[in-house]
């Protein structure tokens, strides 16, 4: 069984893949080209948003932002204490220190109100400037994104929507990626929209981040590639990539109602035994993965266990919080604060085996593997 079933989805797109990728090795153009410029046209249409600017992966588009908003030393930045490292780590490059927030225990997601009372305090100690939040769509699920705009209205700080697991995913009717003062998003193939390798994208409807980005991942060019004004990166989506993304972009409205769908069958038979991800009413998550919670450490690595012993894969997304990480040894004296949700998540989530192209015969086996295996651990305990 396939934790991402890459090969499935390949298979099913396998003709309009295949002669998408035969385009761009005749044309010879590897670098730039109609396929790139295709793609950003149809995903500025897809979200909706006046500026869409691929780069090289995700953790730049992040940088990109984080250049472009001008995080500098002395800045705070508020992440999700639950995410990936990426979220923030471009920031802290700049000089920012990263400020660490709880999740809400049934989202998953940064919980508003530990926001506002961590962005109170930092203003009151003095000691660092709040400059943005970056509220990450966790798993796909969409964050609190208008309490989360209007904490950053009334403090004066910019919001980074980390997009990079929810492309696809809708927030009140409203595309992922189309929040916040600039949106960033990952192309690595295991998110929602994946390519054959690395890529990401930016996305704003301010004109002004736009030219300046524009300018930074390519070396920060001013009127040409030579002309350079700034101090940037080299940071560029490859058009083989492009092509791939373009076959799948046009699938993937399909494969969140498919996402849907399979992740509903989840739900319902296993709510009653573990936590499984709450989606707020009216929102769609693309699931990038489906984690559910367990009781304990010790039960989540017994069941991941009995898992394995029937062939069935899974995975914890992410092991640690980004509060207990050595890399942020030197900003911990700053966290004081309370991460009992994120604790909680790290120690008991597991990631199901999921995508579009699940088969229902192995969801099942999934399904009925978990409940054994809980019912089995139970009993002992
Ligand atoms: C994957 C990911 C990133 C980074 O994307 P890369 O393309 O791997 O650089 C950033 N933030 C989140 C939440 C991610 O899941």
């Amino acid at each position: 069984m396939e934790f991402i079933d890459l090969k499935a989805q390949y298979q099913y797109l396998k003709e309009e893949m295949n002669q998408g990728l035969a385009q761009v090795l005749e044309s010879a153009r590897f670098i730039g080209g109609t396929e790139v410029s295709q793609l950003e046209r149809r995903l500025q249409e897809y979200t909706t948003r006046k500026h869409c600017i691929s780069c090289g992966n995700g953790t730049d588009a992040l940088l990109l932002a984080y250049m472009a908003i001008g995080v500098k030393e002395g800045d705070a930045v508020f992440c999700p204490d639950m995410t990936f490292i990426a979220s923030i780590e471009p920031a802290c490059l700049l000089g920012a220190t990263p400020i660490f927030v709880d999740i809400d225990i049934k989202s998953y997601n940064l919980d508003p109100q530990s926001l506002e009372e961590r962005v109170r305090e930092i203003k009151e100690s003095g000691k660092f400037n709040p400059k943005a939040v970056v509220a990450v769509d966790f798993l796909g699920n969409p964050a609190e994104l208008t309490e989360i705009r209007n904490i950053c209205d009334k403090y004066d700080m910019y919001l980074i929507e980390d997009a990079a697991q929810s492309m696809g995913a809708s927030y009140e009717g409203k595309k992922c990626c189309s929040f916040g003062d600039i949106a960033c998003t990952s192309f690595f193939p295991s998110k929602p929209l994946g390519c054959y390798g690395d890529g990401g994208a930016v996305f704003t409807d301010n004109d002004e981040f736009a030219e300046l980005m524009r300018s930074i991942k390519v070396h920060g060019k001013g009127v040409s590639k030579y002309d350079n004004v700034r101090i940037g990166i080299n940071s560029r989506l490859d058009t083989l990539q492009a092509a791939v993304l373009l076959t799948k972009l046009s699938v993937l409205d399909e494969e969140i109602e498919k996402r849907g769908k399979f992740a509903d069958i989840y739900q319902n038979a296993l709510q009653d035994i573990v936590k499984v991800p709450q989606i707020r009413e009216g929102n769609i998550s693309s699931f990038a993965q489906y984690c559910v919670l367990f009781h304990s450490e010790e039960e989540k690595d017994f069941i991941a266990q009995r898992m394995e012993e029937n062939g069935i894969p899974s995975l914890v997304y992410y092991p640690n919080p980004l509060h207990s990480l050595e890399a942020f040894d030197n900003v911990r004296q700053f966290h004081k604060g309370d991460f009992r949700n994120s604790q909680e998540y790290a120690q008991c989530n597991l990631g199901l085996p999921f995508s579009p192209y699940l088969k229902e015969e192995d969801q099942k086996a999934v399904i009925e593997t978990v409940r054994t295996a809980v019912e089995e651990y139970r009993k002992m305990h």
